[in-house]
């Protein structure tokens, strides 16, 4: 797709609100939203939630906090209302019983009395046989004596579309191309439950249609329901969307992303201090393969996203990747972002100066929150255990190096060259043999920041205590 501004281009993205924020489906939201953005056309929120027993309030409130963290904006949804509102499946009941009404009487879809128990017997028999289980079509032709018969009984019903034998369903994905499914392999399926909520196939195919949506971009996992919302479309004239199955997210070892690859949610990746741009530049290549490289903005992004480069091979979320986009991003940060980020990682009570000069001798060095803390720590804490070898580094330097140390510390307000020229003279080290017992007395650590801005932030008394400590 070259640029091609199209207003009436509409996309959504239809969580179920029953889990939080799997990182699949924040990049099928990241891509229903670029896509619309770079058409200039309209990004829905559509809340999946007929299930009533798995949904509830709390996911719905949590997904909408996620998706905003994210940076996403939707110009119609359950929070904003829209034109075809509302925008919870739940709350469409009485919209999706007139469409199941105009199934029932065309003909189109039959009640289906079969219990649960009934059900479950025929899909074992059919296993057992070797069969992918399918409806058998026990109340498909019941004459209208039968049914009226079974109601009297009290028998509850569900809703079953009536799937033509001997036909095809044909459509092209964006992804995966040409796609041609017999109806022979398509059993009857519901279209509403015994409890009156509509089933899936129904109201996503319904509301597609009747929200204006144009694309759908949604998890590969979905390209077999398809053949069965096009029938339910075409029974109902109304509309199908251009459908593209993006490719499942995987981990570093090829497996279905699971908790063993360190993170599967949105909100894990949120609470460890990613940044939401540094997320949004991960997903944002996963399954789709942009022409331009590094950290992008959303102007950016938006631009450079094309359906022709979206792949089918599974996409493979890479920690030791998102952390690279991290480690810019946090970079890129402005002093202010900066600081407000890491502030929830700081010690409580520092004077602003103080706050200042930690963040200016440590922010290079910083990639989460966790290294502030660990900074912090070393800069405010209790004098640092040495490292393994570090004791003796620190003993052959002497007690007279440290002495001197100690004393140009305090003198000179913690000033590294001064410290340095102190512990020289009395020594005779110069050059890493001066720096090192230094830095290993001071951080208990050889490596780190830059030292002179790491004495600069160390209160004055931590520093001559870690000091004076090796000056016996
Ligand atoms: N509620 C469905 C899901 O979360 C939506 C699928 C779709 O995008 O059409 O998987
Ligand atoms: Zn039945």
């Amino acid at each position: 797709m070259a640029f091609m501004p199209d207003p009436s281009l509409v996309t959504r993205f239809a969580p179920s609100p029953t889990g939080s924020l799997h990182l699949g489906n924040a990049r099928t939201a990241l891509f229903n939203f670029l896509l619309a953005r770079h058409a200039g056309g309209e990004f829905i929120l559509r809340i999946e939630d007929t299930d009533a027993e798995r949904s509830s309030d709390a996911y719905l409130a949590a997904l909408i906090e996620d998706l905003r963290w994210l940076g996403l904006a939707w110009q119609a949804g359950p929070d904003i209302g829209g034109h075809a509102a509302p925008y919870r499946q739940s709350e469409r009941t009485g919209l999706y019983a007139d469409f199941q009404e105009r199934l029932l009487v065309t003909g189109a879809a039959y009640p289906c009395y079969c219990t649960p128990a009934e059900l479950e017997l025929s899909r074992r028999t059919m296993l057992a046989a070797g069969k992918p289980p399918r409806y058998v079509g026990t109340c498909r032709d019941l004459t209208a004596a039968q049914r009226r018969d079974r109601e009297a009984h009290g028998r509850a019903s569900t809703l079953r579309f009536r799937v033509k034998p001997g036909a095809e369903v044909a459509f092209d994905d964006i992804v995966h191309g040409a796609q041609r499914f017999a109806t022979d392999d398509i059993g009857d399926f519901i279209v509403r439950r015994a409890d009156g909520s509509a089933a899936f196939f129904f109201c996503n195919a319904v509301d597609d249609a009747l929200m204006g949506v144009t694309h759908v971009l949604r998890g590969a996992d979905h390209l077999a329901n398809t053949p069965r919302q096009i029938l339910v479309l075409t029974a109902l004239g109304l509309p199908a969307p251009t459908y593209g199955h993006v490719s499942l997210i995987v981990g570093d070892d090829g497996a279905p992303l699971s908790k063993r690859h360190g993170a599967t949610s949105l909100a894990e990746l949120r609470e460890r201090g990613y940044l939401a741009v540094a997320v949004r530049n991960h997903l944002f290549r996963l399954g789709h393969a942009p022409a331009v490289q590094g950290l992008l903005d959303f102007d950016a992004m938006a631009a450079a996203f094309d359906l022709r480069h979206l792949g089918r091979s599974p996409a493979r979320f890479d920690l030791v990747q998102l952390d690279v986009w991290q480690k810019e991003a946090v970079h890129g940060l402005s002093g202010a972002a900066f600081a407000q980020w890491a502030a929830e990682a700081l010690p409580a009570g520092l004077a602003p100066a103080e706050r200042e000069s930690f963040i200016a001798a440590v922010r290079p060095n910083v990639v989460f929150p966790a290294d502030v803390r660990a900074w912090a720590e070393v800069v405010y804490g209790d004098p640092p255990a040495l490292p393994d070898g570090g004791e003796a580094v620190v003993r052959e330097a002497g007690s007279a190096f440290f002495r001197a140390a100690a004393a140009a510390a305090a003198a000179s307000d913690n000033d590294l060259a001064a410290i340095t020229a102190a512990a020289r003279a009395a020594s005779g080290r110069k050059g890493p043999a001066l720096y090192k017992p230094l830095r290993l007395a001071l951080t208990g650590l050889d490596h780190g920041p830059e030292l002179a801005s790491l004495l600069r932030a160390m209160p004055r008394a931590k520093a001559r205590e870690r000091l004076i400590r090796y000056a016996h």
